[in-house]
């Protein structure tokens, strides 16, 4: 929920009470050099003690509520027929409308078993865009990722309401020239997480559904984020405002044929599964449970996290909720933009983002400015963030880099963990980097994993930048900061 003030400022409101914590530290500037050169350059490997704000995701990493901590308090822990299975089973039904679960140890685990079911070498998979995971798994499988976005999905800077949009046109293409036998479905993301957050329209869901059901082509939804899409549906499509976010998830579910999350994200617990009302394709995915993963009634997870998803997306209805991430993102992005920082805008689900390209206009995408500035931001502020780029991207074929559309780095918000002070900080210690933007050069690898590079790639600054950085940091603000 937001709340106007009397001075007319929109604060985004915490619904719920912290009664929990953890306690964190804030290593000074000489400190944070050591931790990041120990890390190679890659907040991927920095380790919590080092990290004041750890903004790296939203993953795994969002409060539990009270009734889910209770929930996994009372689970069964049956290799078959567990009851914490059918809570779940319950709860999928109830507010997703989906007949069928398969329960799977985390969003990509169940990517894996759509892969392996559905993709065949040479076949293509159009998508409003792609996840890291997903592009990896589907690739292994021989396909080829083919996102379809519209022109106004990578400018940074708009106020197009529904960025993670299908371009239809290119939707209508793709059938034609592979054929619909090449095309192993189209999947549509909720809140597409690397172009920043940016949510679907059900008017474009609803237009794609009718064109891959015109051809028997399936639609998947990567639902991993689908209550903050339900959450912008509510806010930005015209004709959705009096509805609640269950009966927008409900219309969701209704226009496609598979859906499947990551339970980390909007469920705030850890694993996932897959979810259809179809017999037909619940009986071609279901044998490949157990190879992979375990047994149909837990799936690879602890059956206290099949318990924290099944009161998780009963949860995640709820608006205050919902908009809880959302809300402060967006004041994260409005802060930003006040200060005529290169936030993207209109602010998404999940995370804010800063366009590195627009931040750090001298480096080339082969320089990471991505990599490099969320670097940066942890020299002078302690804050972990991601970075969506080039670093984000694997080689090609040939081997071959290649340079990512953007160059992102996120500040994850996740979800009722961080308070406006911590905001603050935020906003403050990235306008410091603005103005001292002329330190922060580029980078390089010095060791580069053959698949998902960047999450334990190591690299280098190029030049001796970091150490001139936080030098200027400490001149600033003195050694103990
Ligand atoms: C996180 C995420 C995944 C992968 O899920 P994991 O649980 O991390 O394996 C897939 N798709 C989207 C959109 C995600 O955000």
């Amino acid at each position: 929920m937001s709340i106007r003030l009397s001075n007319g400022v929109v604060l985004p409101m915490e619904m719920h009470k912290v009664r929990i914590v953890q306690k964190t530290s804030l290593p000074p500037a000489a400190e944070r050099l050591r931790a990041m050169e120990e890390a190679g350059y890659n907040t991927f490997l920095l380790r919590t003690r080092d990290v004041f704000l750890d903004m790296l995701t939203d993953s795994g990493t969002n409060a539990m509520s009270d009734n889910q901590l209770a929930a996994m308090m009372v689970s069964d822990d049956a290799y078959a027929g567990s009851e914490s299975f059918y809570k779940l089973q319950a709860a999928v039904q109830d507010v997703f409308g989906l007949k069928y679960v398969i329960p799977a140890h985390q969003g990509r685990a169940a990517e894996h078993l759509l892969a392996k079911v559905f993709v065949k070498p040479g076949d293509v998979v159009p998508m409003n865009y792609h996840f890291t995971t997903t592009r990896a798994h589907f690739e292994l499988a021989g396909g080829k990722v083919l996102e379809i976005f519209t022109d106004e999905a990578l400018n940074t800077q708009s106020d197009c309401p529904f960025k993670g949009n299908i371009d239809l046109d290119k939707l209508h293409d793709v059938i034609h020239n592979y054929g619909p036998e090449r095309v192993s479905f189209v999947r549509m993301e909720a809140t597409t997480n690397l172009i920043g957050g940016q949510p679907f329209s059900l008017a474009n869901l609803r237009a794609v559904k009718e064109i891959a059901a015109d051809h028997g082509i399936l639609v998947v939804v990567d639902a991993s984020l689908i209550s903050e899409n339900a959450y912008f549906i509510q806010k930005r499509e015209p004709g959705y405002a009096d509805r609640s976010i269950q009966s927008i998830i409900r219309e969701i579910m209704d226009l496609c044929d598979i859906c499947y999350l990551s339970g980390r994200k909007s469920c705030s617990a850890r694993g996932g599964f897959i979810a259809t009302s179809r017999d037909d394709l619940f009986a071609r995915i279901r044998p490949w449970l157990p190879v992979y993963e375990g047994f149909f009634t837990y799936g690879g997870m602890s059956t206290k996290e099949v318990e924290a998803i099944a009161v998780g997306v009963r949860e995640m209805v709820d608006p205050d909720v919902a908009g809880a991430s959302a809300e402060f993102v967006e004041y994260f992005v409005r802060r930003l933009v006040q200060c005529g920082i290169p936030a993207v805008t209109p602010a998404g689900g999940l995370a804010c983002h800063v366009d590195a390209r627009k931040f750090l206009p001298g480096l080339d995408s082969f320089q990471y400015p991505a990599g490099a500035l969320s670097a940066a931001v942890y020299l002078a502020s302690g804050i972990r963030t991601m970075e969506r780029g080039t670093v984000s991207m694997d080689r090609d074929e040939n081997g071959k880099e290649l340079a990512s559309d953007l160059e992102l780095v996120r500040f994850a918000v996740p979800r009722r963990v961080y308070s406006m002070s911590h905001i603050e900080y935020a906003v403050d210690r990235i306008q410091w980097l603005y103005r001292n933007r002329g330190l922060i050069g580029g980078l390089k690898f010095v060791e580069e994993p053959p698949v998902l590079r960047f999450f334990l790639g190591r690299l280098e600054p190029l030049g001796d930048w970091g150490r001139r950085l936080a030098e200027a940091f400490r001149s600033d603000f003195g050694p103990d900061c």
